[in-house]
């Protein structure tokens, strides 16, 4: 009986609403829904003759997003209606006519970052993202750093090597894969770590660019996001071996290292899932595995941020 009482209150009011505030005041009311005016409003006599409200003023402008807030992690959202330009810190973001974005955190940012629309009123949204920092894997050894590679000889090999990895990474295909929920390339045993590094009697190596998965030896393993090729080389290099690298579109690509094939060819595009080399130990390795790194523009990420754990 109460609740039957109480729908009819409920009734009773919004009719009572709706006679008093007349059309006008009623659209007006669901523009300003979330202000606490809004309700009083249509209870006043003569309403309607109220001026209306630009809803450019009333209706906040925020920035939607999901993603992980985390060193080597990513962010993907909308920016809020109305913007001309986006940035992350000092760095513009591209973002479609929906005003989709991409942005991601490199291995060492933090602790802050700064999400900033500028809208077309010039009004300014800024978000502060807090970037959660890692625990990384770090080994110190009583070994003296390696200088290895670095003599003239490796490095007339290596130079024409490190420049077709950087204009292959700078080519922009227009790919939609950065849109997607990745998924593992291969399934297998995780032998490395994203992020891990060694330190040489106090002085450090370099940190472990991407994920080591032992996927046993000429395992197939497949795009892990829509994409273009963007490099495959045909000769192995000398650190990455028979390396790919797969172009998903708003400066967010992955490159696969020590292929034993590659099933795929520059400029070929690719979807998610499809086959696109074979798991091998080329180049500098000691055992087949597959070696998968992804980069944002200049930030190396954790492919692990990108697929969740491997179950
Ligand atoms: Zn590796």
């Amino acid at each position: 009986m109460r609740c039957v009482a109480v729908a009819v209150g409920a009734i009773a009011l919004a009719l009572s609403v709706s006679c008093s505030g007349g059309d006008g005041a009623g659209a007006q009311s669901l523009a300003a829904a979330d202000t606490p005016t809004a309700i009083a409003e249509p209870a006043l006599p003569n309403a309607p003759s109220a001026a209306p409200t630009p809803q450019a003023d009333t209706v906040p402008a925020r920035f939607t997003f999901e993603g992980e807030l985390t060193q080597g992690g990513w962010i993907r959202g909308q920016a809020p209606v109305g913007t001309a330009s986006v940035r992350l810190g000092d760095q513009q973001l591209a973002f479609d006519a929906e005003r989709h974005f991409f942005a991601a955190f490199d291995r060492d940012a933090g602790p802050e970052a700064e999400l900033v629309a500028t809208l077309q009123n010039r009004r300014v949204e800024t978000t502060t993202l807090t970037i959660a920092p890692r625990a990384w894997q770090i080994e110190r050894v009583n070994v003296a750093r390696r200088s290895g590679g670095s003599s003239e000889a490796f490095m007339k090999r290596r130079r024409p090597e490190l420049a077709r990895i950087i204009a292959a990474r700078a080519i922009d295909t227009g790919a939609q894969g950065w849109r997607q929920q990745f998924i593992w390339p291969v399934r297998g045993r995780i032998s490395g770590r994203f992020g891990s590094q060694r330190i040489y009697r106090g002085e450090p190596g370099s940190y472990h660019s991407g994920i080591d998965i032992a996927g046993g030896d000429n395992a197939t393993f497949v795009a892990p996001a829509d994409g273009v090729v963007v490099l495959a080389t045909d000769r192995p290099f000398s650190l990455e071996g028979y390396l790919l690298i797969i172009d998903h579109g708003n400066g967010l690509n992955s490159a696969f290292l020590h292929n034993s094939a590659i099933l795929v060819r520059e400029g070929d595009a690719v979807r998610q899932g499809q086959p696109i080399g074979r798991i091998g130990a080329s180049g500098r390795a000691t055992g087949p595995h597959l070696h998968w790194g992804i980069k944002w523009r200049d930030a190396r990420l954790d492919p692990l941020l990108f697929t969740g754990p491997m179950n």
